[in-house]
């Protein structure tokens, strides 16, 4: 079994690969699409559910432990993607939520000022760019059903401004005292001026996105534990710790509020490239909120008697990337070889089996056999309470095998006539497990079977 080297198009392979098994769809693929926005099949469906369950598994329903010993908790919200229009102005999103736009007075494409093409001109020759202009990135809408200024509203284009307008309510009910986070997932949407390389940036995105609020003053040590706490995620997560890097920002690439921010980057087939942004904001956006509806009072420190505004840690990611970076890290193409010598190029996607769509998949080893049917389903019926199973019953064995390699599910469990006492009777009430990476096939007892395939799920993986 030989890794074969990546290839030059490994993201077309992995587009069509991604439309075939169901990962991702182009969005309204029968009316010819619609550029920036895309939909998830059954299996990049279930793919983002993991990667949710598993961020909200550790930041919301995990306990924390600070550095010096202390509980803390991340507590959860679920905002609206509409908000109130001024919410915008006091954000700063309505006046300089922009990127600078350019367009090419020869093919009159628009393209943003940096992240110019290197190609030539459709109409020949080199582009011919007007000055860049400002172009707000907020999509807009009307809300109720008169389309006039007073009705303009627009989509979210982040959802952390929710959690500072919700601040003074969840802290009510929560509880809880600085430190302490808010974390939410949902949609967000921006304009952007040139979608491209695949779902990276797309319209219509999701973010998961935490808002630490601390004492003013502990900006860099916390700043400093979340860099650390958010690559260990992606590392357990399955992705490849050597293709992950932080970048930080340079103090002039601030904004005037921001002390630190440093991105996480992936080394993406099309280059290095953001999933997410860790920024260190000060309380520029509790103060703006503050300040636009004198809703907010100073936080009152129980232990020290202290009033302030604390200052935030925003880890901000986006599930489509991270899904993006999972599909091209897993990706794996290998030549192997039968027992006759025959070769043939094996696609299979090596998730971690915490990420993977499809946990374990059952095959009775015929479709037409009511008592192997019979049997398969009470074994399927079982796993289905702790993992995510998938039936198949269609094709031969090795093709059904092949099919979750490419979904890239970690088991594969096949219920035979040994299974049911037809055959050698040493293997009754036993079935066959095979394992992706490795292929090997073993002969497990059906009643270890859930605790064989729950104790493979906690062992460490290796991209
Ligand atoms: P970029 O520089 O790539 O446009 P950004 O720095 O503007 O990204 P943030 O505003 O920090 O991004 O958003 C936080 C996260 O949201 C990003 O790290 C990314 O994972 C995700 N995200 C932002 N814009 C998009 C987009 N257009 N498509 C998909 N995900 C996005």
């Amino acid at each position: 079994m030989n890794a074969m080297k990546a290839p030059v198009n490994l993201m077309e392979k992995i587009t069509a690969l991604c439309k075939r098994r169901g990962f991702i769809f182009q969005s309204s693929e029968i009316y010819g699409g619609l550029n920036g926005f895309w939909d998830y099949g059954p299996a990049g469906a279930q793919l983002k559910r993991n990667i949710r369950d598993q961020w909200w598994q550790r930041y919301v329903r995990n306990g924390h432990i600070s550095p010096s010993g202390d509980h803390f908790d991340i507590v959860g919200l679920d905002a609206s993607i509409i908000m109130h229009p001024d919410v915008w102005k006091a954000s700063g999103h309505t006046e300089s939520f922009s990127d600078p736009l350019v367009d090419c007075r020869k093919c009159k494409q628009r393209f943003r000022a940096d992240q110019l093409p290197d190609t030539k001109c459709p109409s020949g020759g080199d582009h011919e760019f007007t000055e860049p202009r400002d172009f707000n990135l907020m999509f807009q809408t009307f809300i109720g059903p008169v389309k006039d200024d007073a009705s303009i509203a627009f989509l979210r284009p982040e959802t952390a401004q929710a959690i500072f307008v919700q601040f003074q309510n969840v802290l009510t009910v929560s509880r809880t005292k600085v430190p302490f986070g808010i974390a939410q997932i949902g949609k967000a949407f921006r304009n952007e001026i040139n979608p491209r390389n695949y779902t990276f940036r797309s319209r219509e995105f999701e973010q998961m996105e935490i808002e630490f609020f601390i004492k003013p003053g502990s900006d860099e040590s916390w700043h400093e534990y979340w860099l650390k706490d958010r690559m260990d995620w992606y590392k357990s997560i399955g992705l490849s710790p050597r293709k992950l890097n932080l970048e930080k920002h340079e103090d002039s690439e601030l904004a005037h509020y921001a002390s630190a921010c440093s991105d996480i980057i992936y080394r993406f087939p099309f280059g290095d490239q953001e999933l997410e942004g860790i920024a260190a904001r000060g309380n520029f956006d509790l103060c703006q909120h503050a300040n636009a509806t004198g809703k907010i009072p100073q936080y009152f420190d129980p232990d020290t008697g202290e009033r302030f505004y604390p200052h935030v840690i925003e880890p901000s990611a986006g599930v489509d990337r991270i899904a993006l970076a999972l599909l091209t890290d897993a990706y794996h193409e290998e030549t192997i070889t039968d027992s006759k010598g025959k070769t043939e190029i094996r696609t299979v996607m090596r998730f971690h089996p915490a990420i993977a769509p499809v946990t374990v998949a059952v095959f009775p080893l015929l479709r037409n056999r009511p008592e192997l049917v019979t049997k398969a389903y009470d074994i399927f019926e079982t796993l289905r309470h702790r993992f995510i199973v998938q039936w198949d019953d269609r094709g031969n064995i090795g093709k059904r095998y092949r099919y979750q390699d490419e979904l890239g599910t970690p088991w594969c469990v096949t219920i035979d006539f040994d299974t049911i006492g037809q055959g050698e009777p040493s293997l009754k009430d036993t079935v066959t497990l095979r394992d992706r990476d490795t292929m090997n096939q073993e002969r497990v007892s059906v009643e270890n079977l859930t605790d064989i395939i729950q104790e493979r799920l906690l062992q460490p993986f290796t991209p």
